[in-house]
């Protein structure tokens, strides 16, 4: 049976799952009661037609009574106060459908945040100003295929007034209905339909222009626990318990859901399932996915697959102390019980550009001798945790965690200058896009984004956390050369191999040491590396070759190399076709 509610003219149909004794509906203000039917579903058949009348459930246990919105509502009025019933056919725009999607292995995620990115939108801070003709250039331009969006569920209004939006800012991981997009990023939070109606407008515009929409989803905790409609329809059964009887915090955000329970996993397969149809949605992003069980993740694949197999499933799949068997976590070590789920790749991060969580940490392009390490990333996962093919591993540098790129080598590499941190970023970057597996980028890391060394953002000011496109023009020379690499992996089979046995067989480790990396991929494509502060000899098999990208341009130049001898001027990346 499907919850939430059936809307007709002539009739409205509502359904709810609580183990609750009682249960009344609370139609604008007159009470109704429910029938409890079987397995804990309480339903009620309201006649005439009850658009824009709002809904609430009066939930009644032995002990406690609650007020709640429901769980499966999909529309609601400003800071998510009471659910509304909708027809849904109001709710559709003309030709949105799903877009085609490519394979995972051949997309490039970029995350951004409609906030971030809008500030200078004539719709400021809204889904509206993400398709502005400025915006949606820059997508174009640069190249990638999927955007990965920070949350546009309904969050709670104690971090973003929706009828207030500026006066405080967040990032909006704290869940309030999951439903229901977020208020403040539609023009009018009052009219239930506009953030459905724009969010829309927005996906479809990306999609006319190629684009794909992933979105992040935090099904691992809820806002707050004692307040939020699952603790209400539900109690007990909604989050883990430590022996004590307190809250198991493995998010560190107070409370984890116990989605190992059939009530709250089919409810978070309905809810991904609910925006993959109605949103027509090309990949979700699960914040902390390690809190999360392996059989709602494999259910999730399961039901994505029969809307769309490319529809991406990526997470933090990090091991997280959580009240739950470490057989059962959805986290890097059990990646081989995850098959086409894909997992940000910390290993990458660290052995390339120093780990996050070390203030001094250095990687292979600054000064770090990880080399050893980053080839298993770079060769796409074979040797690191569990994982079974190279459509599991996210390459990645940066995202809206943690400082970025830029503010993590300004602490760690103060010694060196700022023009040559900028050649080791756009190195790391090259490496990035280069790589086996699913490059990601975060938004403007091509044109090197700070947040003034700001470390955690999330309720920072826009001025720290902005898009800044100013600074995009100030870097253009590197923007483009971002976007040349992107079009260049996108049209070469070789950085997409899609087996562990294909990798193996067409890689070759031409050179290793402390700053300098070589290889061959089907002695086709020749990638060269050098951080180091010095040019250096490198032994390739002498030929005609096109030299087609070095010192962060795109080049097209036909070379000879005689007496296998190549010389790699210091802190460059290389890409040579052997011809
Ligand atoms: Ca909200």
């Amino acid at each position: 049976m499907k919850m939430g509610y059936k809307y007709t003219k002539k009739y409205t149909k509502f359904n709810i799952y609580s183990n609750a004794k009682e249960l009344n509906l609370i139609l604008n203000d007159e009470k109704l009661s429910m029938l409890k039917g079987k397995g804990n579903i309480f339903s009620l058949k309201v006649k005439g037609d009850l658009e824009n009348y709002t809904y609430m459930y009066e939930i009644i246990f032995e002990d406690e009574k609650y007020i709640s919105i429901d769980p499966y509502a999909i529309a609601c009025n400003a800071n998510s106060q009471k659910g509304v019933i909708i027809n849904p056919k109001k709710a559709n725009i003309r030709n949105f459908k799903r877009m085609k999607n490519i394979l995972p292995l051949d997309s490039i995620i970029y995350e951004l945040s409609i906030r971030d990115f809008t500030l200078d939108a004539k719709n400021k801070g809204k889904f509206l100003g993400v398709i502005e003709k400025k915006q949606l250039n820059y997508l174009k331009k640069l190249g990638i295929t999927h955007v990965q969006i920070l949350p546009f569920y309904d969050f709670s209004s104690n971090s973003v007034d929706e009828l207030d939006q500026f006066k405080k800012y967040n990032w909006g991981y704290d869940p309030e209905n999951y439903n229901i997009p977020e208020g403040s990023y539609s023009t009018n939070p009052n009219n239930p339909y506009t953030r459905i109606i724009e969010l829309k407008k927005m996906i479809k515009k990306l999609h006319d222009n190629g684009i794909g929409v992933i979105m992040d989803v935090v099904y691992n905790h809820v806002f707050d626990a004692q307040t939020h409609s699952l603790y209400k329809t539900v109690r007990k059964d909604a989050f883990r318990y430590n022996d004590d009887g307190t809250y198991s915090n493995g998010t560190g955000c107070g409370n984890d859901i116990a989605s190992e329970n059939s009530y709250i996993s089919k409810y978070i397969v309905d809810s991904v399932i609910y925006w993959a149809k109605e949103y027509h949605l090309d990949g979700f992003r699960f914040d902390l996915m390690g809190i999360l069980d392996i059989e709602t993740m494999r259910k999730i694949r399961q039901e994505l697959d029969k809307i769309d197999k490319n529809i991406i499933i990526l997470g933090e799949g990090w091991d997280l102390n959580t009240k739950l068997d470490s057989s059962l976590k959805a986290n890097q070590n059990n990646a081989n019980k995850l098959e086409n789920i894909a997992f940000f790749n910390d290993d990458m991060r660290d052995s390339l550009r120093g780990s996050t969580f070390d203030k001094l940490g250095k990687g292979f392009v600054n000064g770090g001798k990880l080399e050893e390490r980053l080839l298993n990333s770079i060769k796409g996962g074979k040797f690191l945790k569990t994982y079974i093919s190279p459509n599991q591993l996210i390459q990645y540098i940066e995202a809206h965690d943690n400082n970025t790129v830029f503010d993590h080598f300004e602490i760690v590499n103060k010694n060196i200058s700022e023009r040559r941190r900028l050649k080791l970023q756009s190195i790391a970057t090259s490496i990035v896009l280069t790589s086996q597996g699913i490059p990601f980028l975060h938004a403007g890391q091509e044109f090197f984004r700070t947040k003034q060394g700001v470390e955690n953002s999330y309720k920072s000011s826009d001025e720290i956390n902005k898009f800044d496109f100013k600074r995009a023009k100030k870097y253009s020379k590197y923007v483009k050369y971002i976007s040349e690499l992107i079009k260049y992996r996108k049209e070469e089979k070789l950085f997409k191999l899609d087996s562990f046995d294909t990798i193996e067989e067409k890689f070759d480790l031409l050179y290793k040491q402390d700053n300098v990396l070589a290889y061959s991929l089907d002695k086709k494509i020749y990638i060269l590396v050098n951080t180091g502060n010095k040019n250096i000899n490198i032994k390739l098999p002498s030929g005609k070759y096109k030299l087609e990208f070095s010192d962060f341009k795109r080049l097209d130049e036909i070379i000879e190399i005689k007496d296998n001898k190549y010389e790699l001027s210091k802190d460059n990346f290389v890409i040579l076709k052997y011809i």
